[in-house]
């Protein structure tokens, strides 16, 4: 495993201490996680702000058209084992009756 370099002075001369990073050129002292530059977990949260996760059970809280198709999804169909994803709608679902979609989480409340 190879350590990054400062972030202060680009010194290659990095140990690390601990749980730390430890430049010897400038003493600047940083932790990994930090400078790994991982991207933040994105936290997706309901209509009323609980946070979502990969398999929870949500119902709908509004009827919602159905794209592609001339059926609506009724406000209270449960929807079971969801999964999160990037982007608009940013839950990926299967529905009985309606197969995969996808919905947004404004729209669904955790059960
Ligand atoms: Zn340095």
């Amino acid at each position: 495993m190879t350590l990054p370099n400062c972030p202060e002075c680009k010194s290659e001369y990095t140990y690390e201490d601990g749980n730390m990073l430890v430049c010897p050129m400038c003493a600047y002292e940083w932790s990994p996680e930090d400078a790994s530059g991982a991207e933040e977990e994105k936290v997706y949260r309901d209509a009323n702000g609980n946070v979502l996760q990969d398999g929870d059970t949500v119902s709908v809280i509004k009827d919602l058209k159905v794209k592609g198709s001339s059926s609506t999804l009724k406000q209270g169909t449960r929807v079971k084992n969801i999964r999160l994803v990037d982007g608009d709608h940013n839950i990926d679902c299967k529905i009985d009756g309606f197969g995969a979609m996808k919905l947004k989480s404004e729209f669904v409340k955790k059960i």
